[in-house]
């Protein structure tokens, strides 16, 4: 057959979430492309996702996690699939690819006329003496997972987990659900790094409930072999025996192939591609974690290492290789966490991200039930908004709680997305029945809150601002809650004026200082602060309340250990 008869072969090294996708969608796109799908290890498009879950027996059967087989990508879809194949070689200037048969030990060259990489992103494994030792694993595959899990099986009692981002806090699950004693050291002053600090006061009280022994600022610094596993000396020097320790200390993206050939990447690696996946070198597209791409909302390169991107990239350089109009319009970073009975999610920027980037920030906090409280079952839950305090967009949401939380953050994650504003958000129609939500939904709440605090209605200030003026004597506070409430435990040098008193006892109050009202969870102390400000005092309302107070102190940096 002439070259120029030969139908288009598209060549796609990697073959789990961004490649099958792509290859999937390539297919459906051309019955005569000739489609190969290149991938290094014995399985395509697993579960990745699910791989915790099953070292803890919550996902039984191994299988479940094989999503599609290469067989059904045969026969439905007729792509070439070569697993146990691995890329060695790329040469954009003869468009091949040197190919090793890992089960045969044979190289072989393939021609390309169309490439797509998506070879993800390795484990980050840190320079640490005795980190090759052979109770130290990383877990990014099936081999990783079916290691793991044999250690546990075969009676672990010890582990020992590094960093305390989404992989490791699920693997701390999952073994502590196994009856493994856990140790987990972060070497960051708080667990969940994405996330405003106080936000995960309830993880890690619900880690501590678990009889999880978390070390904050803690790294390891050597590894040593010992009679049952592997010693692991701590930058605190504390000594910890375990059979196992598992690296969660992050990713970086596989970019030896992309690098080889000459392909433009960005200064963390990640390849650089554009809206329709790209790369610099003609005809050679990438998708993927290995990807830098672009934060949605600045619009500024980021590297998002999760499977709902990788998945959209993949469809969309299939699309660009047939030259279909899509384009991939940035990640916001919206995801989820399972802790026990917790669950923390995020979309956007917290509030920290928001403040780096020097954006005008303006935040919003509120604790509501996840339903109508007067209805059985319902769960408290906090959730924080942050915005452009000119402008009033959402610019990033976070909640942690138990039940609901999914729910409102898939909401706000569209109105980042939508590029609503706190005022959109109060009129936003959500379905409501008692033991659903509330017909004054927490995510109106949080617009209720912001939009008041944008108008100048509900002046506030949060936990942490409140903290670091409380000392000067800048600030009185004022505890609107009950004398009950108040014996039970305030915020040192607040006075106690119950709301329903406040209106007769203003004589009591200077009108030289500012008044910091608060009550349990900012209601009580939003209606003080509106009866006070109308009386002409300088008055704001502590963002949140005591509730706010106590997650903020409860994250406060803690000693080395
Ligand atoms: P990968 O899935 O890493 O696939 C790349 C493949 O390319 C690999 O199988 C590799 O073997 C192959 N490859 C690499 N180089 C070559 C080569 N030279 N030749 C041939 N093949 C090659 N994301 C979420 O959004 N939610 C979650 O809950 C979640 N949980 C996770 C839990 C764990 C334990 C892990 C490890 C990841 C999790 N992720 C989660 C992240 C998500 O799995 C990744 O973002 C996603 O898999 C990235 O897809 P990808 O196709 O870019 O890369």
């Amino acid at each position: 057959m002439l070259q120029s008869q030969r139908p288009r072969r598209i060549v796609i090294v990697g073959g789990v979430a961004a490649g099958a996708s792509a290859a999937a969608r390539a297919r459906r796109l051309s019955e005569h492309a000739e489609i190969v799908l290149i991938e290094r290890g014995p399985d395509i498009s697993f579960a990745n996702c699910g791989m915790p879950y099953h070292i803890g027996e919550k996902i039984e059967h191994r299988e479940r996690l094989l999503v599609v087989r290469p067989q059904l990508l045969r026969e439905r879809f007729r792509i070439d699939v070569r697993t146990s194949h691995e890329v060695t070689a790329l040469n954009p200037r003869s468009k091949q690819l040197r190919v090793t048969d890992l089960q045969r030990g044979e190289e072989y060259t393939l021609d390309y006329d169309q490439l797509l990489l998506t070879p993800g992103a390795a484990p980050f494994v840190p320079n640490i003496p005795g980190v090759d030792l052979p109770h130290v694993e990383t877990l990014r595959n099936l081999g990783d997972m079916d290691r793991i899990k044999a250690r546990v099986d075969r009676g672990l009692s010890r582990a020992l987990i590094i960093g305390a981002g989404f992989i490791g806090l699920e693997l701390v699950e999952n073994l502590v659900h196994r009856g493994v004693s856990t140790t987990l050291i972060e070497r960051g002053s708080q667990i969940m790094p994405p996330m405003d600090a106080e936000m995960t006061a309830p993880l890690l009280e619900v880690l501590e409930t678990h009889g999880v022994d978390v070390r904050l600022g803690t790294e390891a610094v050597r590894f040593e072999p010992c009679e049952n596993g592997v010693r692991a000396v701590l930058s605190s020097g504390a000594e910890l025996e375990v059979g196992l320790v598992v690296l969660g200390t992050g990713v970086r993206p596989e970019n030896a192939l992309a690098a080889q050939a000459g392909l433009e990447l960005g200064p963390r690696g990640g390849i650089k591609v554009d809206r329709q996946m790209r790369t610099s070198v003609p005809d050679i597209f990438a998708a993927g974690d290995v990807v830098e791409t672009y934060e949605a909302i600045t619009e500024t390169p980021i590297q998002v290492p999760l499977a709902g991107p990788a998945n959209r990239q993949g469809r969309i350089a299939a699309d660009a290789m047939f030259e279909r109009e899509a384009s991939f319009r940035g990640s916001q970073c919206t995801a989820i966490l399972g802790l026990f009975d917790r669950v923390a999610a995020m979309t956007g920027f917290s509030e920290k991200d928001a403040r780096r980037r020097g954006l005008r920030v303006g935040t919003a906090v509120v604790h509501p039930a996840h339903h109508a409280s007067y209805y059985p079952g319902a769960k408290p839950m906090t959730l924080k908004l942050v915005y452009d305090a000119e402008s009033g967009r959402v610019l990033g949401a976070a909640g942690v709680g138990s039940e609901g939380v999914d729910k409102r953050i898939d909401v706000l994650a569209v109105a980042v997305q939508a590029q609503f504003t706190v005022f959109q958000l109060e009129e936003l129609e959500l379905c409501y029945a008692p033991q659903f939500g509330s017909a004054k939904d927490p995510v109106n709440m949080l617009g209720f809150v912001a939009a008041g605090q944008m108008r100048g209605d509900h002046p506030q200030i949060s936990a942490a601002e409140v903290a670091s003026r409380v000392e000067s004597g800048e600030c009185l506070l004022v505890d609107v809650r009950t004398p009950h409430e108040f014996a039970a435990g305030s915020i040192e040098s607040a006075i106690n004026i119950p709301l329903d008193e406040l209106r007769e006892r203003l004589g009591e109050l200077p009108r030289d200082r500012r008044l910091v009202a608060f009550c349990k969870v900012g209601q009580r102390g939003y209606i003080a602060t509106r009866i006070l400000l109308q009386h002409g005092f300088n008055a704001v309302n502590l963002s949140g309340g005591y509730t706010s107070w106590s997650l903020h102190t409860a994250t406060q940096p803690l000693s080395v250990s």
